[in-house]
């Protein structure tokens, strides 16, 4: 019998997942888990949808052979070229398709958390794009590093408050959402920005993020005759870009799902973001998930070099694909992460985002045939690290 790796109608994946959410927001919430799939699968919306990914984001994403990455590490090596997207990551293809949802259910005000400010600026370029208010809570901590990130925000007419509980940082920043959630139920959508929160924001997003496995297929199916690679290799910080390089393959057991988190300075040192390893079960962000957390509950703050990977959980999909053995996790400090991407800069002239090169660090960590055909999800550029990297190799 298949395996069934998505959504049942609750919102579960196994054990993981669901709605965990204050009584108030349960209209809210019922609404969209009564609408989402109907309204997405609606032909205007599907033609706005793609449309605007065509048009605005400039999709599909093209899937690049790396002749030289292939040759070092002696197998065939395609990236998916997501850095390419307008805004210069995934997250483009997932607010896209909330502001049109948030649209549709008559919603007049977006809010929503970040935490480096890739989200933030995702979504505040999309409420632009259809002239609808933004406000974007994020950690005051965040906001003094990602200065450029707040800005572009600015700039986009989203309005920026700093979130100034706590570790003042993106958990922080997602409470003060939720909170503002609750005093606005009426007129305005959450826009969340991985395959987190609760049901159906998983399931919703990993459908969004979808296209990419969808052009995954039709471009290999070109490039060498086959749909299905041997491998997918994804880095997963809440696992929004990986839920997309997964979704079409979910099924089939003869591609390999690789899901790369952040052990920045490493599992053993309190300084990491490798839920999969040190997480247990838990409750984060209205869904049950492996999550980072002390004997008594509390969540362990995060660490990684790469702000986008810096989450102290990972999505309810992605804990039972770890918890199933479907995706197999494994990890990538930083030091292993800035010297891949690195690697990517000399061997190909692309510039990776550090969340993306840690996907790349996986590659040095595997044993491939030769005729493998490995599809690396490049989630991002690495404009936005360019002062780490300036930083840590002192350029
Ligand atoms: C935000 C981000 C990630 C991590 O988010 P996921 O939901 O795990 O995909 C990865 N890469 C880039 C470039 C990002 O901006």
């Amino acid at each position: 019998m298949l395996k069934n790796y998505h959504a049942d109608k609750e919102g579960y994946y196994g054990e993981f997942g669901g709605a965990f959410i204050p009584e108030m927001l349960y209209p809210n919430v019922e609404k969209l888990q009564e609408e989402y799939i109907k309204a997405m699968q609606e032909v205007s919306f599907q033609k706005e949808f793609q449309q605007l990914l065509q048009d605005y984001v400039g999709r599909p994403s093209p899937l690049y052979f790396a002749k030289r990455l292939s040759e070092k590490y002696n197998t065939k090596i395609y990236l998916k070229r997501e850095d390419l997207n307008h805004t210069g990551a995934h997250k483009i293809n997932n607010t896209i398709g909330q502001i049109l949802l948030a649209k549709r259910l008559g919603k007049k005000r977006i809010i929503a958390e970040t935490g480096a400010g890739q989200h933030g600026v995702a979504t505040a370029t999309v409420c632009a794009l259809m002239g609808i208010q933004c406000v974007v809570f994020m950690g005051e901590v965040d906001i003094a590093r990602q200065a450029p990130n707040v800005a572009r925000m600015k700039m986009l007419g989203a309005e920026v408050i700093p979130a100034i509980s706590g570790s003042k940082t993106l958990k922080d920043a997602t409470n003060e959402a939720i909170r503002d959630w609750i005093n606005h139920p009426e007129d305005t959508f959450y826009i969340i920005g991985s395959v987190v929160g609760p049901h159906p924001y998983p399931d919703m997003v990993a459908r969004f993020q979808s296209v990419i496995s969808e052009e995954i297929k039709r471009q290999l199916k070109k490039k060498e005759g086959t749909e299905d690679p041997d491998y997918i290799i994804a880095c997963v910080g809440g696992g929004s870009n990986a839920a997309g390089a997964y979704f079409h393959y979910l099924e089939n057991e003869n591609v390999k799902l690789i899901a790369v988190e952040a052990a920045g300075k490493g599992i053993d040192t309190g300084e990491s973001a490798a839920t999969s390893v040190l997480g247990k079960e838990g409750i984060i962000h209205g869904s049950k998930t492996l999550l980072m957390q002390t004997d008594d509950g509390q969540i362990i703050e995060p660490y990684s070099i790469s702000a986008g990977l810096d989450y102290p959980g990972v999505g309810p999909q992605h804990a039972y694909l770890q918890r199933t053995g479907r995706a197999t996790f494994m990890n990538a400090t930083d030091d292993e992460a800035m010297k891949a991407g690195l690697e990517l800069c000399k061997l190909e002239g692309i510039i990776p985002a550090i969340e993306s090169a840690h996907a790349l660090a996986a590659l040095d960590k595997m044993e491939f045939e030769k005729d493998d055909i490995v599809v690396l999800n490049l989630s991002g550029r690495g404009d936005k690290d360019l002062n780490t990297y300036i930083d840590y190799f002192g350029l």
